[in-house]
């Protein structure tokens, strides 16, 4: 049977020793956020992903949705009562604002439970998942009255949500929707069309699924200027707050696919719905840009989270394996064979993707506290900043963690061998599960543009500084320290390659976009890269200083360093690799014509 442990000792690690929490006692929410207090939600967390959550994985995957005759949607067994236990437990208003139901908390804390939730069981999660984007944008471009009428049901978790963009032909380029909302006497919109491929559009979990729907107003411009945002119930809500007629919007059917089986992926039609808009009028996808920057770092915590929980499966798997004998020597004497993780080759594996998930897991909760920073600072100086490199993150993040969440569910897969590709240890699932995340939310080509086509040149390039800066400064702060060399210099050297990178971008991209097309999945990863090997030495720091201080967790913090110095040989090289092809241009992939491919 799979098996998944919430890593409650790395996350506080992380919050605690290397980004130092307690520093930020200045900020809302944050002073309540003590390191005990810290301590006892992650645990809490922990015990409701493993206990609640896990069990259901894999049941949940094998028994999938149903659409019912009647267009009712049923979820897989126990999902209800598990989602029922954490809405219960507040988990869904962690980090919301207290005036509209929430805890208040750090935005940081409830990036760190949500790994643990996902891993446990994404498809589970992304029916909360959903519900906290919607809230996001209703808390921000929501009128008063519609924050009052359905902030406090989604907060608690009575009512969902859901955010609808894509139809049938249109996907990234959302400037061709069609889905149209005809202006009625009394301020509300018919809204008539059909959406696809929604997740969590139609379930018997909730009372109310609050559906977040893109569509043109009539006479609206064509294009993405033309494009409004409608908050559209399931139920109507009558004055006093309760549920009145059923709304026209309906499940027609919902999509076969390949994983992600106990969530209700929908094919929504809005049959003259009736719709309220959200915000003003053709200012749709900005309103909608605040749901979906939030579920992109939702879907980069969900490709970390899945590498988790496969590593943690790969990592058992190949203890007790045993075939092969150790290269240098039998290991297991009173065996026939040696247990396979004695093997350098499934080490390197083992060792690639437990390096990933440590830097992504500093990556995410660095990135989460500087949306905290850039929504909760009293400081316009240091808000600005850390909006910049929220905004730089964020598409580095979702691509590169859900490329290497899948490419590392894949590897733990590997160790499994042809056990891994049979049903019966899990290893399938997350491998299927993993995919999506590539795909959703942007698939992650559309990411690399968007850091290379819009986030570098932002603001004369002010984001882009600052994180060079950021990197810089570490690495010439801790210049004069000999025990850090081996982690600043491969940093430092994959800096340059980023920057070099960057430049040939700045040279050759303008007069020719085709360049910056073709290299901008490697510089996302190269940028990737670059990140998670900052994240590396500033974990390298942390523990050297803990250990020099005597700390109790010696094990633990000398096996941090030996995968810091893993990543640094390892991985880091890959930078020039990366700098080299951005480098080369788009010449040889525009060649063909599309008829010679
Ligand atoms: C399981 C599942 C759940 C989903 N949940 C939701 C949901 O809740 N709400 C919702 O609205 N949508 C949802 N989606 C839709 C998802 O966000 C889209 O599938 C995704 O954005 C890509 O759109 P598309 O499938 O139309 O692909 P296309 O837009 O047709 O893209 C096809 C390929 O071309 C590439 N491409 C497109 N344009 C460019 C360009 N200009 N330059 C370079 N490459 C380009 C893309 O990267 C992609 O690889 C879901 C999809 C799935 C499968």
């Amino acid at each position: 049977m799979p098996v998944y442990q919430a890593p409650v000792n790395d996350t506080l690690f992380i919050l605690n020793d290397v980004l130092g929490l307690e520093r930020y006692g200045n900020l809302p929410g944050f002073a309540d956020a003590t390191p005990d207090m810290i301590e006892a939600i992650v645990g809490e967390a922990a015990r409701v992903a493993e206990e609640a959550l896990f069990p259901l994985n894999l049941s949940g995957d094998k028994q999938g949705c149903t659409r019912n005759a009647d267009g009712t949607v049923s979820v897989p067994d126990g999902f209800k009562q598990a989602y029922d236990q954490y809405c219960q437990g507040g988990w869904i208003g962690l980090a919301v604002p207290e005036e509209f139901g929430g805890q208040g908390l750090p935005y940081t804390l409830h990036a760190a439970v949500g790994e643990y939730m996902s891993s446990a069981n994404m498809s589970l999660m992304m029916y909360p998942g959903l519900t906290q984007g919607a809230i996001a944008a209703i808390i921000v471009h929501g009128s008063p009255e519609q924050k009052a009428t359905y902030l406090p049901k989604m907060v608690a978790g009575t009512w969902s949500g859901t955010m609808n963009l894509t139809e049938p032909h249109c996907g990234t380029d959302l400037g061709l929707l069609r889905t149209k909302a005809v202006p009625q006497a009394d301020g509300s919109y018919k809204i008539s069309g059909q959406k696809i491929f929604i997740s969590a559009g139609e379930h018997s979990m909730t009372d109310n699924i609050v559906h977040l729907v893109l569509a043109r107003i009539e006479g609206a411009p064509e294009g993405t200027k033309g494009i409004s945002l409608f908050i559209v119930p399931k139920f109507m809500v009558e004055e006093d707050g309760s549920l009145g007629a059923r709304n026209t919007v309906a499940c027609g059917a919902i999509e076969e696919k390949m994983g992600i089986h106990g969530n209700a992926t929908c094919v929504m039609n809005y049959d003259e719905a009736k719709g309220f808009l959200i915000g003003a009028e053709n200012k749709g996808l900005a309103a909608m840009f605040v749901m979906m920057n939030e579920a992109r770092l939702g879907v980069g915590l969900q490709g970390l989270s899945i590498a988790e929980t496969a590593y943690q499966n790969a990592v058992s798997y190949a203890r007790e394996r045993i075939q092969g004998r150790s290269l240098s020597g039998v290991k297991n004497p009173d065996g026939k064979a040696d247990p396979i993780i004695v093997h350098p080759d499934i080490r390197r594996s083992l060792m690639t993707i437990r390096a990933f998930n440590e830097a992504g897991r500093a990556f995410l909760l660095w990135t989460a506290l500087k949306s905290d920073i850039a929504h909760r600072s009293p400081d316009e100086a240091e808000r600005q900043n850390a909006d910049d490199l929220l905004g730089l993150a964020t598409p580095i993040l979702k691509g590169v963690l859900t490329d290497k969440g899948f490419d590392h569910a894949v590897m733990a897969q590997q160790v499994f061998g042809g056990h891994g590709y049979i049903e019966e240890h899990g290893m399938s699932q997350y491998v299927r599960d993993a995919r999506i995340t590539m795909i959703y939310e942007g698939a992650n080509g559309i990411q690399a543009l968007d850091l290379v086509g819009r986030k570098l040149a932002l603001n004369g390039g002010r984001a882009v500084m600052a994180m060079f800066k950021e990197i810089g400064d570490f690495c010439e702060e801790n210049r004069g320290d000999e025990a850090m060399v081996p982690y600043t210099k491969a940093l430092k050297k994959g800096l340059n390659d980023l920057q070099a990178a960057t430049m040939w971008f700045m040279q050759n991209a303008m007069a020719k976009p085709d360049n910056a097309g073709a290299g901008s999945t490697d510089y996302m990863h190269l940028f990737g890269l670059v990140t998670l090997g900052y994240m590396w030495a500033k974990m390298a720091k942390a523990a050297q200083e803990k250990l020099a201080a005597g700390d109790a967790r010696e094990d633990y913090l000398k096996n941090k360093l030996i995968t810091a110095k893993f990543f640094m040989e390892k991985v880091m090289p890959e930078t020039v690799l990366r700098k080299a092809r951005i480098e080369a241009g788009a010449e040889s992939l525009m060649e063909f014509s599309a008829e010679a491919f």
